[in-house]
């Protein structure tokens, strides 16, 4: 049985129809750029994020820049954030000339442990970052808190999270923005690159509006300077039409996890579970986690990736280096065991299929495999006269 990590034509199979006639009527309008189709998405989108503005633009990389851009952030000043994350949240930053600044993840979530924040402010520090990984929120009660008292800006980086709540609040509509990435593999995803900004404040959106574009307005008269940072018609007609299954798709990829937990429990294999007591499956703290990923932790990771490999099951390691030992950010001279979680999480991580149409057999057939693995290590940790702990790790999970 073949399980790849993800099956982007299992689900153009279902909405062809749908895309197509999306696609057809930008191309009889011949309107490529921003416009009526943008307009659309940016509505659809602001409406689905509980947020009163939204601002198309080409990436959820360059929704983050912009965002940073808009607030004039640069030289001499620091943005905390997570060193357990895509490259683009910390990338946006340096990249304007400001200085990142981590906190380590909290060991469960894999979200920056918002506790550890207030340690980190200096006299330099203008804004926050949390990102939502996964799927689901970073403590953002703790993040408000602190941003408020010292008067930070926060941008949510929601590029895994669209759709995913905290308390009722949906991500993107906390912090002062929310950025979205419609890259393929997010659970809404373009034919290409793609993002979002959301937020609640007319001025930032207006100046968002103006940075995507050169930073003109009226045309050839530029007061900021921005970039070439505008959502395409085509990909905001396909977010557009794609965006009204949203929900049904995130039910499945939630129903999927429920699943993998129980077959994983069934198993013995989950460390909550007793039995051979293994795998850290993800552990759900918000009330809505939207499973951009589904991540388990286990000691011998690398092997496992390989067998199951072997076994037709496609896996991915979200993120192998965390960005503070990443070669472009020595400068920032962090050494080895500067973010002990981040580094554990690091080598200890898998993510493993969890599309919205994985059929039980082979949600069965990954978490059998997975089990193979774990027989196979103890069969031969004993020949070896090893102990199980030693091969799998007696923390495995916090
Ligand atoms: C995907 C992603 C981004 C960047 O989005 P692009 O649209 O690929 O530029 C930023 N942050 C996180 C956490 C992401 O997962």
């Amino acid at each position: 049985m073949q399980v790849p990590l993800l099956d982007l034509k299992a689900q153009y199979s279902t909405i062809k129809a749908e895309v197509e006639a999306a696609l057809a009527e930008v191309m009889e309008s011949q309107h490529f750029i921003l416009g009526p189709k943008v307009e659309q998405c940016e509505k659809a989108i602001a409406e689905y994020s509980h947020c009163s503005h939204a601002v198309g633009v080409s990436s959820g990389s360059d929704a983050l820049l912009a965002c940073l851009m808009a607030e004039n952030i640069g030289p001499g000043d620091e943005v905390i954030t997570t060193p357990y994350t895509f490259f683009a949240t910390v990338g946006a930053v340096s990249r304007l000339g400001a200085t990142p600044v981590f906190v380590d993840i909290d060991p469960v979530t894999y979200n920056l442990d918002a506790s550890q924040i207030e340690s980190k402010v200096t006299s330099k520090t203008r804004a926050i970052i949390p990102v939502h990984l996964y799927g689901q929120m970073a403590d953002m009660d703790v993040v408000m808190a602190v941003a408020e008292k010292h008067g930070f800006v926060v941008i949510e980086d929601a590029a895994q999270a669209i759709g995913a709540e905290s308390k009722g609040r949906r991500a993107g509509s906390i912090g002062h923005y929310g950025c979205f990435s419609f890259f393929p593999s997010k659970n809404l995803g373009a034919a290409g690159d793609g993002g979002m900004i959301v937020t609640n404040d007319a001025k930032r959106a207006e100046k968002l509006k103006c940075l995507r574009a050169h930073g003109s307005k009226p045309k050839y008269h530029h007061k900021i300077i921005g970039g070439n940072f505008r959502l395409d018609a085509l990909q905001a007609a396909i977010v557009y039409a794609k965006l009204r299954h949203l929900d049904e798709w995130t039910a499945d990829r939630q129903q999927n996890a429920k699943k993998y937990d129980q077959f994983f429990a069934e198993a013995g294999l989950a460390t909550d579970g007793g039995g051979l007591g293994n795998i850290g499956l993800p552990k759900v703290v918000r009330e809505r986690h939207i499973f951009n990923q589904y991540v388990i932790r286990i000691s011998r990771r690398d092997q496992l990736q390989a067998f199951l490999q072997q076994r037709g099951i496609g896996t991915e390691v979200y993120y192998p280096i965390p960005m503070h030992l990443q070669e472009c950010f020595a400068y920032l001279g962090h050494g080895v065991g500067a973010y002990a979680q981040s580094e554990r999480a690091a080598k200890e991580t898998l993510a493993l299929p969890i599309y919205p149409e994985l059929s039980e057999a082979q949600l069965r057939y990954v978490v059998k495999s997975v089990g193979d693995f774990v027989k196979t290590s103890l069969d031969s940790a004993s020949v070896s006269g090893g102990t199980a702990s030693e091969l799998v790790g007696p923390q495995s999970r916090c």
